[in-house]
């Protein structure tokens, strides 16, 4: 599975120590094991400098469906991580959400020297056209509308190419989930019909938390927010008004809503001890250190809205996009967000569980 580690029987310190030799690739196996993965490939093309991952990681529920992102890596093994992360992530996504999916991811190790992009990403084409219609590629970091195209000419398992009319980021339409996530929080745990004056703590004032900023602030909410970029900052205090916070404060501001948009495992119980909110919804993919941190918030009488279920805005429209929707089509399901964590929050209080262990065992048991 993981080139990185080919065999040398000539090395003699390789046959002398067999488990060193396959550590990684074994560790790999053993973490796309533990994931439910079946189905990982890879490609490596010298001519273009291609070297790529797809992660397969279910198709249950149809065609799995992911973002091509093409960053920079140290080494193989940490793409082969980030993708199988990924593509885990996604099936859960598209299950909790009802989309005709399973998820899938692929990375390509950004090289160091792009000669020709146009021949890189005809080669990432062939290869998703490979894959037979398993794997539907869309735009990730690094890739963008222009670079769909591009694969377009050698698979039709492409969706976010120009013509149809997907934008290269996703931010908006993930904001737009998280606040009707925090819209149906609010309802349920305040017994309120809209956000005016409920006041929401935004940590990451990055792409979704300035959009998140500007949706809860154009409905009357009343913000605080922190980021480690003073620019970005200044963005929300200039057109929202926003109080600022010291990003080690922000997990005590006394609000409603705390709203993670910056980074993952942020809710730990350190920082859980600390807050001083009714409900927690915000994008930051798995922002629970460990799962069972929910229950803890969960026993604090804190409302937790599950991060995979409530980010997925991305994800929804890549989707409707494949399935020849538009946007109206996208927003129709992104707005629907707001039922699908409602029950959620209902089943919650009714069994007396952690919102992510329900959202969790639904998504698992679609996948299966
Ligand atoms: P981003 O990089 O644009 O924004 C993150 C922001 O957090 C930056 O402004 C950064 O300066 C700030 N930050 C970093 N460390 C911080 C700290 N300690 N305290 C406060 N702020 C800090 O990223 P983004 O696209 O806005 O995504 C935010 C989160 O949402 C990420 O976890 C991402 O994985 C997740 N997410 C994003 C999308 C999307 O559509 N962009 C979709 C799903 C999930």
């Amino acid at each position: 599975m993981v080139d990185a580690v080919s065999d040398r029987p000539s090395n003699p310190k390789r046959v002398a120590h067999p488990h060193v030799r396959y550590t990684v690739a074994d560790s790999l196996m053993r973490y796309a094991e533990f994931l439910g993965y079946g189905d990982i490939h890879t490609k490596i093309d010298e001519k273009t400098g291609l070297k790529a991952i797809v992660a397969i990681h279910n198709l249950k529920r149809g065609p799995a469906i992911g973002g091509c992102r093409m960053v920079t890596y140290q080494t193989i093994d940490k793409a082969m991580e980030d993708a199988l992360r990924l593509g885990y992530m996604m099936s859960y996504k598209a299950a909790i959400n009802n989309l005709p999916h399973g998820g899938a991811k692929a990375v390509i190790i950004k090289p160091k020297v792009i000669k020709d992009r146009e021949a890189l990403f005809e080669k990432f084409g062939e290869f998703v056209n490979e894959l037979g219609g398993r794997y539907i590629t869309a735009v990730d970091s690094g890739t963008s509308p222009a670079e769909m195209d591009i694969i377009a000419r050698r698979t039709p398992y492409v969706t976010c190419t120009s013509k149809s009319g997907a934008d290269s980021d996703p931010s908006p339409l993930t904001a737009i989930g998280v606040r009707r996530a925090i819209e149906a929080a609010v309802k349920f745990k305040l017994g309120r019909d809209s956000l005016e004056g409920v006041h929401i703590a935004i940590q990451g004032a990055g792409h979704v938390g300035y959009c998140l900023a500007k949706e809860v602030h154009a409905l009357g909410a009343t913000i605080t927010i922190s980021d480690i970029n003073l620019k970005s900052i200044q963005r929300c205090v200039d057109e929202f008004g926003a109080k600022v916070c010291h990003p080690d404060e922000i997990y005590g501001i006394e609000a409603d809503v705390f709203a993670p948009c910056a980074l993952g495992a942020v809710l730990n119980l350190n920082t859980i001890k600390q807050l001083k909110v009714a409900i927690v919804a915000g994008s930051a993919n798995n922002q629970l250190s460990h799962s069972h941190y929910g229950a803890l918030m969960h026993e604090r009488g804190i409302l937790y809205a599950p991060d995979f279920l409530i980010n997925a805005g991305g994800l929804i429209h890549v989707a409707v996009l494949y399935d020849h929707g538009d946007l109206n089509k996208s927003m129709e399901q992104i707005n629907n967000i707001y039922h699908t964590v409602y029950d959620i929050y209902e089943r919650s209080a009714h069994e007396n569980r952690a919102t992510n262990e329900i959202a969790e065992k639904i998504a698992r048991d679609r996948l299966r």
